[in-house]
């Protein structure tokens, strides 16, 4: 089997409610830049990352792809996925000018179409060519009915909606600028869940460590699970130093790039729950070494989503770091088999692939015409 094409395109996926904002930032649609790779054979493998829909990054990641990794992928052979990854990492000119950003989420999202192509090739769903098993009970978190710009009353319908579905644990956003509002939003969501339910808060890096600090006691006081991203992203010492004083256990992960840095924060104790990201890591090759650092700390895997969830869907089925996993469904209505959520765990997919496969009328609905392969109009 040999690589013959390599398509991309972007589309532009509306969020929940029309629109969604957390402590940093606010977002109207789901970007997902796509590359489609066809072989000699008839397979066609499907990648996607994920951005905030800006159609000058989104097509720059295009550019990545159209002019750099896809020639490179031209006549090799799509299921050896791990030397091609070797490859790409270390070709000279591109880890020049990035060993992050835009040159890895086009890296990533040219993995996952090769994983994706590897699991089609052996006629196995994703999970189960990375040897995982249809008995597994991955427990699903919902985070989509707690978005910052959303009412107290919005979010305490919402928690008391997903108990009823059977969901166990809720997330909610923090980083209001009154620190009393979130406090006080904390309270009606733990006070609507029933005693053995976890509710999880996030910031997303609006905090400073004084204010993460400052809010501690009251995480403490309601017995959240985690707070998630309490500050700027890149602060080890910062992460530390929280670590050391609050009792909440810190995730983040969603904004690392590389194997390298979750190594310099799993090594110190910055981190308890690992929110690595296939899509903003270099793919699933990337993904799976970053989990399998964090299972040898001994520290729960838990993927970011925000909407990523058809990949790590099969990741966390198949990782034994993996129990818990986010549910985000803006992208739900793009695929074939789109992941699903019941009585508060996920369905076992069952195509072959990594869960990639788009409908045809994903493209025509939300295709932007005038990046990658449609248009230059
Ligand atoms: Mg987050």
């Amino acid at each position: 089997m040999h690589i013959t094409r390599i398509e991309t395109f972007v589309l532009h996926v509306p969020v929940s409610g029309g629109g969604i904002e957390d402590g940093m930032h606010t977002v109207a649609h789901w970007g997902a830049p796509f590359v489609r790779i066809h072989t000699d054979v008839g397979l066609i493998g499907t990648g996607y990352t994920g951005t905030h829909a800006h159609l000058g990054t989104d097509r720059a990641i295009l550019t990545v792809i159209d002019e750099a990794y896809g020639p490179m992928l031209i006549g090799k052979d799509p299921r050896e996925v791990l030397a091609l990854w070797d490859e790409l990492q270390h070709a000279g000119p591109l880890q020049w000018v990035g060993r992050s950003g835009i040159t890895h989420l086009a890296h990533s999202a040219v993995d996952v179409a090769l994983w994706d192509l590897k699991a089609k090739a052996a006629n196995e769903p994703l999970w189960r060519l990375l040897g995982g098993s249809a008995q597994t009970r991955l427990e699903a978190y919902d985070t989509d009915g707690g978005w910052l710009d959303r009412s107290d009353e919005d979010l305490v319908r919402e928690t008391h909606m997903r108990m009823d579905e059977g969901y166990k644990a809720v997330k909610i956003k923090v980083g209001s600028p009154d620190m009393m509002r979130d406090v006080g939003r904390i309270r009606q969501v733990r006070a609507a869940l029933p005693d053995d339910a976890r509710l999880m808060v996030d910031a997303n890096g609006a905090w400073t460590v004084d204010q993460a600090l400052a809010i501690s006691p009251y995480l403490a006081e309601q017995n959240v699970t985690w707070l998630e991203e309490p500050i700027w992203y890149d602060d080890l010492p910062g992460h530390v130093t929280l670590a050391q004083k609050m009792h909440t256990p810190i995730a983040l992960g969603e904004q690392l790039y590389t194997l390298d840095a979750f190594r310099d924060f799993l090594a110190v104790g910055a981190v308890h729950f690992v929110q690595a990201d296939a899509v903003r890591l270099a793919g699933i090759s990337e993904w799976w070494q970053v989990a399998d650092l964090a299972h040898a700390y001994r520290k729960p895997v838990v993927p970011h989503i925000g909407d990523m969830m058809q990949i790590h869907l099969h990741l966390a089925i198949a990782h034994p770091a993996c129990s818990l996993l986010e549910r985000i469904p803006w992208m739900q209505t793009c695929f074939v088999e789109p992941a699903a959520v019941k009585d508060g765990h996920f369905v076992v997919p069952q195509h072959p692939g990594a869960g990639t496969t788009l409908r045809d009328d994903a493209i025509e609905r939300f295709a932007v015409r005038n990046v990658g392969s449609f248009g230059r109009s």
